[in-house]
């Protein structure tokens, strides 16, 4: 295998900046650009210790930058190869030049995600491990790190392991019966199977069912405020934001025309599509109508309908409470600092079916509660407790669900009392669904689609 180098750092100006290295010519190339302080020979450097020194132009002599280099030695290293990282000033000219030596001495430029996975076709992770690593880079939420942190130590792939073991302790009762038909342990293996195959997608129900909260860690929770003009959308939005510091992004959203804020409510991300910033964003005097709200609320997880609780429902309102009758939504009367507050008492807000709870935007009043209440519909509490093992993959969680089916269709077949072979056929299947999670027998086509998503120099 070539030896691949990469920028290692984000692009930009920044204190440091690493040029990392791997491969089995990674010493010698380092051994043509490097010159440590000390003159250290290459061959007597220790794995995990770092030197100081320059890194020079071969052909002109000519320093180009201070460095610190950190070896590590073959095969304690993240690929498992000979590597090298070289520390120098963050500057996108001083990377570029030292990159551009390793490239002259021999070393190729590497491929999104080919460090990772190095570590992984040599063996020194599986599959599912290598897809965490590109999930903790882009982790939005500590509870979605956290998940992806136990899925590199190898938690998911140990319990997958655990399932095909017993799968491939039936495989082998299942071959000594056809092998052995004189002995006619044919029954005893059905029953046996039966049993481990049972046990066996119930742990996969369970793991299927924990995508469900994996999902709400890793996208978030899309919301979308619906209410009048005046009812207080923007006051209420502004009330988050500044309720919460810990504002992970402020990004163009999904639709061409609506702006998205991400807050964090009790660890989970809160993606808020601002109607009321498109409002603003576009005229002053144009409203958002209701088609608008009804589209974006389609998609939406989350609907808060926001009312003016001094001002009686007008048609537009009640139209809002339509649209919010079939989905997960709360409902919050607004401007309760206020005196006349009528619709406590409105038959439709009492029988909607929704969580009410009174609110003042502009003083900040009743945050809280709302947050308390996003809390308990999406039981953000039960999410990721530390020892959970949480898919937050989709195609370990399609992989999974295949594998159910599988199990399933050996269990029909049993019951069916159909020819032991054929009950091997279906556990054979469930093996290589299982198998895939980890990276045993997947396409070259799925290695490089999965690869492909990694950023320069992971
Ligand atoms: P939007 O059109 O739905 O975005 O509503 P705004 O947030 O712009 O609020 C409309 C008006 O109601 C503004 O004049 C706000 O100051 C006022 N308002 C919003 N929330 C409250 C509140 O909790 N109490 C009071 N008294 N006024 C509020």
């Amino acid at each position: 295998m070539d030896t691949i180098v990469a920028i290692a750092t984000a692009p930009g100006i920044g204190g440091i900046g690493i040029v990392r290295m791997s491969g089995k010519d990674c010493f010698s190339i380092l051994e043509n650009i490097f010159v440590p302080k000390h003159k250290e020979n290459i061959e007597q450097i220790k794995g995990y210790t770092m030197k100081y020194g320059q890194i020079i132009s071969k052909e002109t002599g000519t320093v180009i930058d201070e460095v610190l280099v950190s070896y590590f030695k073959e095969p304690k290293s993240y690929t498992t190869e000979n590597m090298c990282e070289i520390n120098s000033h963050g500057g996108m000219i001083v990377l570029q030049k030292i990159l551009e030596e390793c490239l002259k001495n021999g070393a190729v430029l590497a491929e999104p995600g080919e460090f990772t996975k190095r570590a992984f076709l040599n063996g020194r992770i599986d599959l599912s491990q290598a897809e965490s690593v590109i999930d903790i880079i882009h982790a939005k939420s500590e509870k979605e790190l956290h998940a992806n942190m136990r899925q590199l130590e190898g938690y998911l792939s140990k319990e997958i392991r655990q399932i095909r073991k017993e799968l491939m302790d039936i495989m082998v009762d299942i071959e000594a019966s056809i092998d052995y038909p004189e002995y006619d342990v044919e029954e005893v293996t059905n029953a046996k199977a039966m049993q481990t195959l049972e046990h066996c997608k119930e742990k996969l129900q369970l793991l299927e069912k924990s995508f469900e909260n994996g999902k709400v860690v890793k996208e978030g929770i899309k919301t979308v405020i619906v209410g009048r003009p005046n009812a207080g959308k923007s006051s209420l939005l502004n009330a988050i934001l500044k309720e919460d510091r810990a504002i992970v992004t402020d990004i163009e959203g999904t639709t061409r025309d609506s702006i998205e804020e991400t807050v964090t409510v009790k660890g989970i991300p809160l993606h808020i599509i601002d109607t009321a910033g498109i409002r603003k964003a576009k005229d002053q005097v144009e409203k958002i109508g209701i088609e608008k709200s009804k589209k974006l609320a389609k998609e939406a997880d989350l609907l808060i309908a926001i009312f003016d609780s001094t001002k009686e429902l007008t048609e537009e309102d009640l139209e809002i409470l339509h649209l919010i009758q079939d989905k997960t939504a709360i409902i919050l009367l607004n401007k309760s600092d206020l005196e006349n507050n009528v619709l406590k008492q409105n038959p439709a807000i009492i029988h909607s079916g929704k969580t009410v709870i009174e609110i003042a935007a502009l003083q900040r009043q009743g945050i809280e509660e709302l947050y308390n209440e996003i809390e308990r519909l999406f039981h953000l509490n039960e999410i990721a407790p530390q020892e959970e093992t949480m898919i937050t993959n989709i195609r370990h969680k399609t992989l999974i669900q295949k594998a159910e089916e599988n199990i399933q269709k050996a269990i029909e077949t049993i019951i069916m009392q159909m020819p032991i072979d054929i009950i091997a056929i279906a556990i054979k299947n469930a093996l290589e669904n299982l198998g895939e999670i980890i990276g045993e027998n997947v396409s070259e086509n799925i290695i490089k689609e999965i690869f492909s998503k990694f950023c320069l120099g992971k």
